[in-house]
Order: structure tokens, then sequence, then C-alpha cells
């Protein structure tokens, strides 16, 4: 029986990633065993495990899954979520896409993903800390500084990594700070971490406006959510001279044409809990904020935000995706179509990995780098992947969601063929 015939991890969302590499080693008439092998997780485990609820004679037994996509780069790397539909084929796509994403910026990383099936809203703090301990004790004889080096993802936090480092830790016999990223300072968390994402979008406003012919200073961006992508997104922005006219979130959308004040919005938003209601602007529907015409627009809240059904009010020069995958395919076709330059959600939102690389390094040498030389080496990683990019984007006459998965992809297959195959 071919091993395709028996995928495990089969699901829509795998199907979908599969399809979208399969397109791009078409593209790049890609060596057949390479190919082959690139579509199946290196390792995949599943468990199920026990823990008590707050009514101590409650035991609740749940799924956790941690799915390493390829182990050639280095260790793997990527978010761990908690979701009560989450499951094995969105882990292993999900795996998949962070092995070109690491690529893609050429951080030392293969792909992972794990996730846990539970409603994370409906747990106390407490049936948390003891659900992450045990998915970690499960995990445990894959995971580690050289092994797998697991982050937040949806459902998890600051917290929940500190909790994974403890238990780490402790069954090690010593502290073992490089075992997770997205960690609390105090225990060897990376400054800059929370902002690295949004930061790391607009890093390549600049030059994605000068490819597009736009005039950074004074232009107009748009940005959908104002959570941790959003906020450092349009923190970044105003800070280059753009004037950031509209910006939604899950209670409304806001607009004022001639600029928004980021910093008293961001206040507004600790104080109130969102932007409805933000004085100095004008509220408008979440519809609306698509249509409104800028230079820049950054989705950064949540998945398929702009379809088939909205496209059509869209008026930019430039998409940034900030957040996975915000952008349909047939929505991305007639973007491109009408003009739009779109950077792609694995170069845009590298920032975050790229400055979980960093914590990783810092804690490996247990000597921790300021703020300025982390900002300042996120730039330069982030804009020289934008450029070789762009470079082959032109080249290859092909858009910049497949050159960047053309450099991802080329890069792995690369390390791939050098090692060879063991025995
Ligand atoms: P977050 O939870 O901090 O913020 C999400 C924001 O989106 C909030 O402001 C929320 O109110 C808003 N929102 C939710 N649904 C909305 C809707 N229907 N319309 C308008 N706004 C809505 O999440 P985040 O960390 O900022 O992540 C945002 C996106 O970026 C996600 O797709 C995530 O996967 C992606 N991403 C995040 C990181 C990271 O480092 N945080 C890295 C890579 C990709």
């Amino acid at each position: 029986m071919v091993l395709s015939d028996q995928m495990e991890w089969d699901s829509p969302m795998y199907r979908e990633a599969v399809a979208q590499f399969e397109q791009v080693a078409t593209i790049m008439n890609l060596d057949d065993n390479v190919r082959e092998r690139l579509t199946k997780p290196q390792r995949a485990m599943v468990v199920t495990f026990p823990y008590r609820r707050d009514e101590y004679a409650e035991v609740d037994t749940v799924f956790g899954y941690r799915v390493q996509h390829v182990l050639t780069m280095g260790p793997t790397k990527g978010g761990i979520r908690y979701a009560e539909d989450v499951n094995l084929g969105e882990v292993a796509a999900l795996a998949m896409l962070m092995t070109w994403k690491c690529a893609i910026v050429g951080l030392p990383f293969g792909g992972a993903k794990g996730g846990v099936r539970v409603n994370p809203r409906e747990l106390g703090r407490a049936e948390m800390q003891r659900v992450t301990r045990r998915y970690t004790a499960e995990i445990i004889d894959i995971i580690g500084p050289q092994k797998d080096i697991p982050a937040p993802d949806m459902g998890t936090d600051e917290q929940v990594m500190a909790w994974i480092m403890d238990t780490y830790s402790q069954h090690q016999g010593h502290s073992v700070p490089a075992v997770v990223t997205g960690k609390p300072p105090e225990l060897g968390g990376s400054v800059a971490r929370r902002e690295a994402t949004g930061r790391g979008v607009v890093s390549l406003l600049p030059g994605a406006a000068s490819h597009r012919g736009v005039t950074v200073d004074g232009a107009r961006v748009v940005i959908q959510g104002f959570g941790n992508v959003g906020r450092y997104a349009a923190i970044a922005a105003s800070e280059l001279g753009c004037r950031v006219i509209g910006v939604s979130d899950i209670t409304g959308a806001i607009h004022n044409d001639s600029g928004l004040e980021i910093g008293k919005l961001c206040k507004y938003v600790d104080d109130e809990g969102g932007v409805k209601g933000f004085p100095g602007a004008e509220e408008i529907t979440s519809e609306e904020l698509f249509g409104l015409q800028c230079e820049v627009l950054i989705p950064a809240a949540v998945g398929n935000a702009i379809r088939a059904d909205n496209v059509s009010s869209v008026d930019t020069k430039i998409v940034l995706e900030g957040a996975n995958n915000p952008i349909t395919l047939e929505a991305d076709a007639v973007l491109r179509d009408n003009g739009a330059f779109i950077v792609p959600d694995v170069l845009a939102n590298a920032g975050g990995v790229t400055v979980s690389y960093f914590e990783w390094v810092q804690d490996l040498q247990n000597y921790f780098w300021s703020e300025n030389e982390i900002v300042g080496r996120l730039r330069e990683i982030m804009m020289k992947a934008f450029e070789e990019v762009l470079e082959i984007s032109t080249r290859e006459k092909v858009d910049m969601r497949t050159a960047a998965l053309i450099k991802g992809i080329g890069r792995v297959t690369r390390a791939k063929l050098i090692r060879g195959v063991y025995p």
C-alpha cells in the first residue's frame, strides 16, 4: 500500500497545505523523492490524558497532539494551541506551514505545532495548569532545547509557557529556559517578543511601498484587529509617519481620515476593552472598514477575513498579511488583478518566530540582548528575507506568496539532499 493512502492526519486543512506545496513544487520542478517526503510530517504524536477538574472527584480525559514536520534543519519550532476543535490534521498542516515560515526567514528550525482539545475559556487557572503540566509530561520525550521548542498560540500564553518550562525543568533536575519561547522575561523570555510580529509586519512596509511606488510619509493605513499583532503594527506604522485611518476589533470599527491618535487609542482599548466608542473617530461597520480607500491594508485579526463576497470593496495598493491566511484564494486573485501588492503571511508575520529564535539563542547563552539590539536584528532579518523573496518573484514572474514558498521549500530541499537518506 502507498503511504499516502493511509494518512492519519488527513483533513481539509492538511489537504490544502499539501495542495499549496504541490503547486509550488511543480513550478520548482522539485526532486521527486524530496517532494514525496515533504508531504508527510516526520513525527506525529497523539496522546490522551486525564486531568482533575476543580471538583476533585471529576476527571476529564482529553486529546493532545504534537507534530514535527521536518527534523532536518535543527530543532523544530511551533506553537501550542488549546481549542475544543483542534485535531491532528489541523496541527499537522500548521506544522508544515511553520517549516516554510522558518526557512523563508532563514531560521535554523523545522516546523512543529501542538494542541490540546479543550476549551480554554471553560477552564479555571488551576485546571489550565494541570492540563498544561500533564500534556508536557506526555510529550516530554520529544521536546527540548535541541529537539523541539514550543511557543504560545491560540488559547495559550506566557503563563502556560512558564508552566511547561517548569514541568520540563523539574523532570531534568535543573532550569531549562530554552525549552519554550514566549516566556515571561523573569524566566528568560525576550524583551520585545510581544510586539515582534506587529513590528515585523511593518518593517516590510517601506520596501513594499518603494516597490509599489507609494510614499510612506502620510500613507493611509487600515488595520483589522487591534490585539497583539494589530496594535503594534499600528504603533510602528504611525512611527514611520503613516496615517492609520481605520481600525477594527471584535467590538467594532472606527475611522478618522486625518489619522487616529494611536497612543490614545491604545490607552482607550486598555481601559474600555475595545476600539468601539473611541473619541475623535467616527464609528463605521466592520464591512465599511475594508471599503476605506488606503495605501496599505493590514488584516491582523482572523483567517478568511477578505473573501469573494467582500473583496470588491477593497481599495488598497499594498496588503501586509499580519494574520495567518487572512485572504481566501479567490480574493487573492482579485486583489492582484486590481494591482495590489500582497506580502504573504509566511513572510509578513514571521517576526514572531524570529524573536522567538532570539529568545532561544539568548537562553542557550544565558546572555540577554537589549531591546534595541532585538528590534534592529529583527528588522535586518525581515528586510533581507523580503528582498530575497521580491527578487525571486521578479525573476520567476510569480506572485510574492509563491516566491516566498519557493524560497522556503528550496532551502529545506537543499538541506535534505545534502544530508542524504539514513542509513
Ligand atoms: P489577539 O487575540 O491578540 O488579537 C486579535 C484581534 O482581532 C483582537 O483585537 C480581536 O478583537 C480582533 N478580532 C477578532 N475577531 C475579529 C473580527 N471578526 N473582526 C475584527 N476584529 C476581530 O491575536 P494576535 O496574536 O494579534 O493574532 C492575530 C492574528 O495574527 C492571528 O491570525 C494569529 O494567528 C496571527 N499571528 C499572530 C502572531 C503573534 O505573534 N501573535 C504570529 C503570527 C501570526
